[in-house]
């Protein structure tokens, strides 16, 4: 597939090294723009109605006009899966402000630009679903809503990479960032839950976090499985003296968290909970989404 990629890049499916945007494009200068990330399982894209939702709430917050209507990006996304053979993969969506000039005003940006690439995805190793990820706490407090809302998932991801910076720093999988007043919010691509006796606990949206899609979904499955899920505030003690702890995300699904810088959380190996939410979690994925 690799060598015979093609990406959407507005209206057009064209080679990958043939797909471009300008040096002018206000998504590369000021990184104004809003992207999501996808899964294809099984010939269905998951959740591909709550993305399209996403982002076009996310270009809503920025006062970016997507020149599409909703039915035609979905189309976008699976004729993108239907062009390169993907039945079970990671598709990227962009909508960049597009071509304006080198002042920061989108007045100067006429039409915003879309990029959908379909490809395959790079997870985590197997056995990291069983070992758990050793994760460390980041100094890099998560952006506050009153400054730039966590729930636009827009192409400023700075904020995540300086946290990403110091998990690459000491070979962590991931870095887990908190709010400005020291409790837990998310890591850099995923969100947290924690297991404590017959509860599951995680942070509510309003502290300043994304509204993961994976998350939404384990909630729900959670919910209908049994299990007792809080959206509440909790601190670092929390995370240390839970029986589990996991995070959710598109591309990492559910994946234990099983030692917080350098404290072991629980057992030191991927819980019963954990494992259940995943197999539950696998099975969902596997029947559902848009058929491409
Ligand atoms: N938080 C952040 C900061 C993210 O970038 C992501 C997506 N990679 C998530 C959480 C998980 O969201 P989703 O389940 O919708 O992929």
């Amino acid at each position: 597939m690799a060598d015979k990629q093609v990406v959407y890049v507005d209206g057009s499916f064209v080679g990958k090294m043939d797909a471009k945007v300008s040096v002018f494009d206000h998504g590369l200068l000021y990184g104004d723009g809003v992207f999501e990330g996808i899964r294809a399982y099984n010939g269905r894209v998951f959740k591909l109605k709550e993305h399209i939702d996403r982002l076009f709430n996310a270009a809503k917050a920025l006062s970016l006009q997507i020149p599409l209507s909703k039915a035609e990006m979905t189309e976008v996304v699976l004729e993108s899966c239907r062009k390169n053979g993907i039945a079970d993969g990671y598709i990227r969506l962009v909508v960049t402000r597009g071509f304006g000039d080198l002042g920061l005003s989108p007045l100067k940006c006429p039409k915003p630009s879309i990029i959908c690439i379909a490809a395959t995805i790079a997870l985590y190793p197997p056995e990291f679903y069983d070992t758990g990820l050793k994760v460390i706490t980041s100094t890099v407090r998560r952006n506050k809503a009153t400054i730039i809302d966590p729930q636009v998932k827009s192409l400023n991801y700075l904020n995540n990479i300086l946290a990403r910076i110091e998990a690459d720093r000491v070979g962590a999988p991931e870095a887990l960032m908190l709010t400005e007043d020291g409790l837990v919010a998310e890591c850099t691509g995923d969100n947290i839950f924690i297991i404590k006796g017959d509860e599951i606990w995680t942070p509510p949206i309003h502290m300043g976090i994304l509204d993961g899609i994976t998350r939404s979904t384990v909630i729900d499955l959670a919910g209908k499985n049994g299990f007792k899920v809080i959206e509440k505030e909790f601190t670092l003690f929390n995370v240390i003296t839970a029986d589990e702890c996991f995070l959710t995300g598109t591309a990492a699904e559910i994946i234990a968290v099983t030692e917080l810088d350098g404290k072991m959380i629980g057992d030191g190996k991927a819980g019963t909970v954990t494992n259940e939410l995943l197999a539950i979690f696998q099975k969902y994925t596997k029947e559902n989404g848009e058929d491409i």
